[in-house]
């Protein structure tokens, strides 16, 4: 097969990104040598990550992942990452909590286990830690020196943390009227923040022009010329959720779509599981979340269509604001493969849903966590989901960052005088 070198690679080095052998198309298959490539130059498919595949005995490699990190770098022989990637100054993001929410299945009427997959936990308080820590050591082996990305808001917050930690500049674009948390949050670690007066689609619209002129020379778009090893990232939320079940697939896995990275990748990390032999070969059925007010993916596998229609975005779940997704068409894919679907919810069952979350397991998620258990709960009383086996629900991010969207609803009981004469008057105590 023909193996094209790349244009605008910013060293001349031999590469080494580990197990990583070379991209290769998604569409048509071509392969191409390893570099911040992003689309088939014979048919402009998107292009992924092909690996030279751990060999050997499955129980060597469980012994292996068991003994490395509490972190992703356990997969490490899994990623396109240096066998040393460990020692490298990185936020090491992952192996996040996997709660089993009893208190929560009681509520849904859930008997065969449901788990929330909480990665509100990592280091800046999203998801987005994992894809970034594999994008920044794809940025090191190509020699960029500015990190940069278009950002829903956590993207940017992640790229400027990873950037700050791994001694890189950093210019991240965001649209303009995010949540303060995601602002502030992604501001602060030093880099430059653009606010881009448009929504999602004109931000990354924007960064596709930068990165073709010389201002964007020697720049690492993590979600654009880094996405094929950037959306690797997310292979390791299916790692670790196999591990943490006993290196057992789920039964069933609820994931928030966006541009729908996430959920094609999770999906390809099952299937690798099953293929070195780390998990037992099983169905599974993958279901995928979105909000009524950004739902071009749902309003496909709902109308049976094949092509995504873009919307123009209106929800409060402002994370997963893409009207039109780069990954949709393969998300389809995935829920009709699988025998799963993909649903969406109404911002005010996104709100109580977050609020269902907190109460019944302490755990605060983002509004993007309120769409995913919302569309949980809603297809789980449709009887699509099957409440006797065993279910994971992704919360990808930190309510902290989207106050806005319960503050109206979620403050002080009462405010009374510092005297117990006055919390007795107010009738308090007793919930
Ligand atoms: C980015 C993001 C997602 C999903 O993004 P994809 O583009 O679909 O990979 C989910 N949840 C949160 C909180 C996010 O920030």
């Amino acid at each position: 097969m023909a193996v094209q070198t790349v244009a605008g690679n910013a060293t001349t080095a031999p590469v080494d990104l580990g197990p990583a052998a070379a991209l290769s198309c998604r569409e048509c298959g071509e392969r191409f040598e390893l570099g911040p490539l992003f689309a088939c130059a014979s048919c402009f498919g998107p292009l992924e990550v092909a690996y030279d595949l751990p060999t050997g005995s499955p129980e060597e490699l469980r012994k292996r992942i068991e003994a490395g990190p509490d972190n992703i770098w356990r997969y490490a022989p899994l990623l396109p990452v240096p066998a040393d990637v460990a020692d490298k100054p990185n936020l090491n993001p992952g192996f996040t909590k996997l709660v089993k929410a009893d208190n929560l299945a009681r509520e849904l009427g859930v008997t065969g286990g449901l788990y929330v997959k909480d990665d509100s936990g990592n280091p800046t308080h999203s998801f987005k830690d994992r894809v970034v820590a594999i994008a920044v050591e794809a940025a090191r082996a190509f020699g960029f020196t500015t990190l940069s990305c278009s950002s829903t808001g956590n993207l940017a917050g992640a790229v400027g943390a990873a950037a700050a930690r791994a001694g890189l500049r950093s210019c991240v674009f965001i649209p303009h009227d995010l949540e303060q948390g995601k602002v502030v949050m992604a501001a602060v670690y030093g880099g430059e923040l653009v606010g881009i007066e448009g929504n999602y689609d004109d931000v990354n619209r924007f960064c596709s022009e930068l990165i073709g002129d010389p201002l964007g020379e020697g720049w690492g778009f993590v979600n654009v010329n880094l996405r094929p090893y950037y959306g690797e990232g997310s292979k390791t939320l299916a790692y670790e959720i196999c591990e943490q079940l006993g290196w057992r697939l789920p039964d069933q896995i609820v994931i928030p779509i966006a541009s729908g990275s996430q959920l094609t990748k999770i999906d390809k990390g099952l299937q690798e599981l099953i293929k070195l032999g780390l998990v037992e070969d099983r169905p599974y059925k993958i279901f995928g979340a979105q909000a009524e007010g950004c739902s071009p993916v749902s309003a496909a596998f709902k109308g049976g269509h094949d092509v995504v229609r873009p919307q123009k975005p209106n929800t409060i779940a402002k994370s997963l604001a893409i009207g039109n997704p780069a990954d949709g068409p393969y998300v389809l894919d995935i829920a009709r493969r699988t025998g799963g679907a993909v649903e969406d919810v109404t911002d005010e069952q996104v709100v109580d849903a977050i609020k269902l979350l907190a109460r019944t397991e302490g755990i605060f998620g983002e509004t993007a966590g309120g769409v995913t258990l919302g569309v949980a709960k809603k297809l789980i009383e449709a009887g699509v989901i099957d409440p006797t086996l065993t279910t994971v629900v992704v919360n990808t991010g930190d309510g902290l960052k989207t106050l806005d969207a319960v503050s109206a609803t979620s403050q002080a009981t009462a405010t009374i005088k510092p005297s117990l004469d006055a919390f007795r008057a107010a009738g308090l105590g007793t919930a």
